[in-house]
């Protein structure tokens, strides 16, 4: 109680100073659930108009340091959960789009109609049945390059350990958002839609905007993938933000994913003549074991560190008396910039010789890197730096988004990787998102947008 006071008073004496609450971010970069944090958070996010609305803020601020402690431990609960955006992260956690096994047409739909009757031009797009992808696409003036935000809708399972909230409920608890996909990544998603719904009637005159909703991403971008040409032949894109979470810290990039598939292969026989069949499994499991001590010999990119591997998952023989014939291997190898991919198989099918017969590629995307010298990226950094209260940092992520085909589909337009989500809690059980960072997404997306427009006003 007597350490939860003292930091209500710190946060309300830096509310005018956001300088120096970055600076006690940035040693986690996770706030904490501490309710004064929310209240802090969520007025400086809701008095922000683009940067331009200082008399509110600066009522905001005024309010906050007149009220009592308690009193802004409530308000915070209060406000997070009558936030529209976090209104929208739980309604999306509600509709359950589970990759693989489910359906993201329902999700595709709500989204869709919420953005239609906010004037967006809607697409809707299926890779196979019920999974359903949507774009909204507003303004866009003859000459301009839209802004385009991109996220996908699909969850992973909820995995095997049971839950101590119900994952679907889109409950709030100290803090916190709970639910699977609410920060992989249904709170960014609920992010830019709410910034793009507050700013439509803003958007015919100008670059215009474009948003991505995309199903099937968990399992290598299936629906991302056929869109990315089709849109782009429709809308010129001149920058992407992808809502993927980062703690709301910009990124510049992420290595690629290369997963394969191999098989061993032997000769079935009785379990108690082993020596008459040629056994696939221990094929597999030499192989498994020298793909342990795999070198890929790649020098180490700056940001995104080496090449990784992984073996996910191995399957062989269907009873315990006969040897297994056939062996099959999944491997996760994750990739830097400058990597040739077939080169890397190549290199498996040399190392692993007899002990595999087939080395099949299943998912094969590139890896995403922008400048960050780049102009938009520089732009982004000033944009948020008053969010984050310091600058931030050139930085990269290890797993893969739908920027690994949408940026080469939209001419390798500078991108940028940014979300309220927690990146460790993506696939996580009990997966949750700190509440307070949702609005603080929506209002940097607010000013990237605003930004976007402004810029291209200029003659
Ligand atoms: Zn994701």
């Amino acid at each position: 109680m007597e350490r939860s006071a003292n930091l209500c008073r710190i946060r309300l004496r830096f509310q005018s100073r956001p300088g120096d609450v970055g600076a006690r971010r940035r040693r986690g970069d996770r706030p904490r659930g501490d309710p004064c944090v929310g209240a802090t958070w969520y007025l400086r996010a809701r008095g922000r108009d683009g940067g331009t609305d200082h008399a509110r803020r600066a009522a905001d601020a005024t309010r906050v340091r007149t009220i009592s402690t308690d009193t802004v431990g409530a308000r915070a609960a209060m406000s997070v959960e009558a936030d529209p955006a976090v209104a929208l992260t739980r309604e999306l956690v509600a509709i359950r789009s589970i990759n693989p096994g489910g359906s993201e047409a329902e999700c595709a739909h709500h989204l869709g109609d919420l953005l239609a009757r906010a004037g967006f031009e809607i697409g809707y797009h299926d890779f196979a049945p019920g999974r359903t992808s949507v774009h909204a696409a507003r303004g866009g003036r003859a000459g301009t390059r839209r802004l385009c935000f991109a996220g996908h809708i699909d969850t992973v399972p909820l995995g095997d350990a049971d839950w101590s909230v119900d994952p679907f409920a889109g409950e709030l608890h100290d803090g916190k958002l709970y639910g699977r996909g609410v920060s992989d990544m249904k709170a960014g998603i609920a992010a830019f839609v709410t910034a793009a719904v507050a700013l439509a009637d803003r958007l015919d005159d100008g670059p215009g905007l474009l948003l991505i909703m995309a199903a099937g991403e968990e399992t290598g971008c299936e629906g991302s993938r056929p869109l990315g040409g089709e849109l782009a032949a429709r809308f010129p894109v001149g920058a992407m933000v992808v809502a993927e979470p980062t703690y709301n810290l910009p990124k510049v990039g992420h290595r690629g994913a290369f997963w394969l598939r191999m098989v061993s292969t032997g000769k079935t026989a009785h379990g108690s003549m082993p020596e008459l069949g040629v056994n696939a499994l221990y094929k597999a499991s030499r192989a498994i074991a020298k793909l342990e001590d795999f070198d890929f010999n790649v020098a180490r990119h700056p940001h995104l560190g080496g090449n990784s591997l992984s073996v996910g998952n191995l399957h062989a023989g269907r009873n315990v008396n006969s040897v297994p014939d056939r062996a099959v291997m999944e491997v996760d190898v994750r990739t830097v910039p400058g990597v040739d991919h077939v080169r890397v198989r190549e290199g498996f099918a040399q190392y692993l010789g007899e002990d595999v017969q087939s080395i099949e590629p299943f998912v094969d995307l590139d890896s995403v890197w922008t400048d960050p010298d780049d102009p938009f990226v520089q732009r982004v950094f000033d944009l948020t730096t008053p969010f984050l209260g310091h600058r931030p940092e050139v930085a990269a992520l290890p797993f893969f988004t739908d920027a690994a085909v949408l940026k080469p589909a939209f001419g390798e337009v500078p991108t940028v990787i940014l979300g309220p989500g927690d990146t460790h809690m993506a696939h996580q059980t009990d997966e949750f998102c700190v509440a307070d960072r949702i609005p603080v997404a929506v209002a940097m997306y607010r000013a990237l947008i605003e930004d976007w427009y402004r810029v291209a006003a200029r003659p």
